[in-house]
């Protein structure tokens, strides 16, 4: 992978302190492994039930997805619409976990708000795009549903999306108000400043590589200390997982991100009003939105050859980009591309899990985890904190293996993935 200074939000963001590795072996009410939102959520919360919480990053807090993203906050699960979580989970367990994702949306903006994060918070809503009658449908039925729950999600007409995506290729689509965007690693950044002032201890630089049992806790081996603590929480998404139990529950799905250089007008001749726009019919693989620089910031089909430029990986979205805004001039400046790494389990949706007494994990957003993180981080510490598993309002699922984990992410990686490329961006 390309060096982490490649990341455009690395580049852009603003400097933090740099937090110590553990230099020696200490002891805590909970150890939490990774410092993404997930983790440092969590941190936060366990602060405000009292407990004494160390945080272990094995770089630095964002280095994972949480500093790699496309920094738009979108409150819905993937894959999962009201009517499917009624379906699966049943009337109650499946309505709180819809009501949890709508307040997920809202969490984002407390976060920041409540502890002044500075990370360019845009609350535009964002916007879903369709060209055919049939995802038309579709997205109109899930917002009407997730406006039974109380989630401002609105229908968008085709004179309406006009006005938001300033292009005649869509005839409609809907627009999720609780949605936005925002610097991603500030934000992420932002929540680890905020759990250290709540007496939170993070050390940076500080890989947890053995996590035995031990008296009535757990403790936790890094190379420069040791950490004893009555719980763990492994909030390391898709990065190495310590844990064995883990590699094979779930896919490690690359996904490439570009960066142009800032667009003169902030992309407004684009998008007028600013919200980031996905393109459901390309299975969002094309999507667009700017960052408050003006730079149109996106995931692309991943290009893994090595050496390749952040022009050559841009082309084939910008040929696309071009087809749907005809007046989008031949060339632009592309500044950066960087890889992040997302965490599909067997269903694609977020896992919660108590794997041995007081080991616990949470894990699979699949490529929607700015609010779900934020939110399923701030709930395991409830739960975790209080022993009450009704506090979380994941419902249990079931943890299932993904046959051939590591063949299968390969080969999605390597080849369905860019093929999928050369189909949505014709
Ligand atoms: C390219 C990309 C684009 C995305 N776009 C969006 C988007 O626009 N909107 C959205 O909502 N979501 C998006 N996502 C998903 C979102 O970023 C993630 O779901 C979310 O960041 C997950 O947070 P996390 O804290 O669970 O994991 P991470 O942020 O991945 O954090 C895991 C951390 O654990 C650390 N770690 C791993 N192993 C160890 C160890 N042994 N010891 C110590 N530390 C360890 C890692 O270094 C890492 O910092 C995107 C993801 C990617 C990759």
């Amino acid at each position: 992978m390309e060096p982490w200074d490649a990341n455009l939000w690395q580049r852009t963001a603003r400097p933090v302190p740099v937090y110590p590795l553990l230099g020696a072996d200490a002891t805590a009410d909970v150890a939490i492994i990774g410092a993404g939102y997930t983790g440092l959520a969590a941190a936060l919360r366990f602060a405000s039930h009292g407990r004494d919480a160390v945080v272990l990053e094995a770089h630095e807090p964002g280095f994972g997805a949480s500093g790699r993203n496309t920094g738009w906050w979108v409150p819905f699960w993937t894959l999962m619409t009201p009517e499917k979580a009624l379906a699966r989970f049943g009337e109650a367990a499946g309505g709180r976990f819809c009501q949890m994702m709508i307040d997920a949306g809202r969490l984002v903006s407390l976060l920041v708000e409540t502890h002044g994060i500075a990370c360019d918070m845009r609350q535009t809503g964002v916007v879903c795009a369709a060209n055919t009658p049939e995802t038309l449908k579709k997205l109109q039925s899930s917002a009407a549903t997730w406006r039974q729950w109380g989630a401002p999600v609105d229908e968008i007409d085709v004179v309406a999306m006009r006005d938001y995506v300033a292009t005649d290729r869509y005839i409609g689509g809907v627009m999720y108000r609780d949605g936005g965007q925002l610097q991603p690693l500030d934000y992420c950044r932002g929540l680890a400043a905020a759990a250290v002032r709540s007496g939170v201890r993070i050390h940076s630089r500080s890989p947890a590589t053995a996590l035995v049992p031990e008296g009535n806790g757990w403790r936790v081996t890094t190379p420069t200390g040791t950490v004893q603590a009555r719980q763990v929480l492994l909030a390391t998404n898709a990065y190495p997982p310590i844990f064995g139990k883990m590699q094979s529950k779930f896919l490690h799905i690359k996904i490439a991100m570009i960066a142009s250089e800032p667009f003169p007008d902030q992309g407004r001749r684009y998008l007028p009003h600013g919200a980031a726009m996905a393109d459901v019919d390309s299975h969002d693989a094309f999507g667009v939105g700017f960052d408050c620089e003006g730079r149109l910031v996106t995931s692309v089909m991943p290009a893994f050859r090595d050496g390749i430029t952040p022009e050559a990986a841009a082309r084939p979205f910008w040929r696309m980009f071009r087809n749907i805004f005809p007046d989008a001039p031949e060339r632009v400046g592309w500044q950066s591309l960087w890889h992040g790494e997302i965490c599909v389990p067997s269903d694609a949706l977020v896992k919660t899990e108590e794997l041995a007494p007081g080991l616990f994990a949470a894990f699979g957003y699949s490529g929607n985890g700015i609010a779900q993180a934020s939110m399923v981080g701030t709930e395991m510490a409830d739960w975790m904190a209080t022993g009450d598993r009704a506090r979380l309002r994941v419902p249990p699922m079931a943890l299932k293996s993904v046959p051939l984990a590591g063949m299968v992410s390969l080969l999605i990686n390597r080849l369905a993935l860019p093929a999928l490329g050369h189909v949505v961006y014709r």
